[in-house]
């Protein structure tokens, strides 16, 4: 049986409605071949740390069909995350609630609203969101850190999927599209433009602003953010953290693209005020017992309290 074609315009519509800020529909083609071997390069070198959920899957990853058989379209999301005022040792995207519980709620919601079958996911799947947001036209790429950019509100996005089984009536391309590119038909392909993202570096990235930017990607293990977060065990001996202990803004902060981020309406991402009270003197006598009032339900616990003593103890600021 046939499924009926998905309203482009209809979803959309839904989406705006229930607070996302962009909404793209691409076909659920494998990814494209620049793409692909970039991203397997980026491997390869070994800049993904120790996060071996990113070496498991690859193929899954490059093709949407084998993490969700009969996907027919990848509708990518994006919710602003801008909050009105923040907490400065904690990153930006970290003030507020866990963006996983807030996107997947909204993605069902929607999905019900418009009895799509399929899939949803927010940063838990194999699933290159940065290409789909790109390539489904919801935002650019960024000077700096390779992060998605929307129009009107800049890289401070969070991002996700629907893996759709009903084909659409209507597909989105990238907003900046390559001469040449060929978006509409079976599969994008290489081109040698030096600005395409699909083969030359996703962004010019500068390794003098960041040692962790480099020519083929982002070095996870030289990122504030990675070690702060995703690193279990002792940080490395000379690491430097900067004005946050928790992730880093820095890269975000220095496109000119986050001069169009400006804050979100949504209560879940604002920060509390006792998170917004804490000093650096408070931070550093942190108890256990305060670390799980000020962060229930919130992102930061992915480093655990112990993950947040390690980096206080490394923090340089104020
Ligand atoms: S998040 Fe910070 S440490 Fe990581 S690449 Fe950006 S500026 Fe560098």
């Amino acid at each position: 049986m046939s499924l009926a074609l998905l309203n482009s315009s209809e979803v959309k519509a839904r989406a705006r409605r229930l607070g996302f800020v962009a909404c793209g529909l691409a076909k659920a083609e494998p990814v494209a071949v620049g793409f692909a071997d970039r991203y397997r390069r980026w491997l390869e070198l070994g800049y993904c740390a120790d996060m071996d959920y990113l070496r498991r899957n690859v193929e899954m990853r490059l093709q949407p069909d084998l993490l969700v058989p009969g996907v027919r379209t990848i509708v990518s999301l994006a919710m602003n995350f801008m909050p009105e005022r923040h907490q400065p040792a904690i990153s930006l995207y970290a003030q507020g609630k866990d963006y996983h519980d807030v996107l997947r709620d909204r993605m069902r919601q929607l999905m019900d609203d418009m009895q799509l079958s399929g899939r949803c996911f927010v940063d838990t799947a194999p699933v290159l969101e940065r290409y789909w947001a790109w390539r489904s036209g919801i935002g650019t790429f960024t000077e700096r850190g390779g992060f998605i950019s929307v129009p009107g509100y800049g890289p401070t996005v969070f991002l996700g999927e629907l893996f759709v089984m009903q084909e659409a009536d209507r597909y989105d391309g990238p907003l900046e599209q390559e001469e040449g590119l060929e978006v509409s038909g079976e599969r994008l392909e290489d081109t040698s433009s030096p600005n395409n993202p699909l083969t030359t570096n996703l962004s010019p990235l500068t390794p003098s602003f960041c040692p962790a930017l480099t020519a083929e990607g982002l070095d996870a293990r030289r990122c504030v953010s990675y070690q702060t977060i995703e690193h279990r065990g002792p940080l490395p001996d000379g690491f430097r953290l900067g004005q946050t202990f928790y992730g880093c803004d820095r890269c975000l902060r220095a496109n000119p693209q986050f001069a169009e981020a400006h804050p979100t309406d949504e209560p879940a991402f604002q920060p509390s005020e006792a998170l917004l009270k804490m000093t650096p003197d408070d931070w550093r006598q942190l108890t256990v017992e305060q670390y799980r009032t000020l962060f229930k339900g919130s992102a930061v616990k992915r480093a655990k309290y112990e993950g947040l003593v390690r980096n206080i103890a490394r923090w340089q600021k104020p």
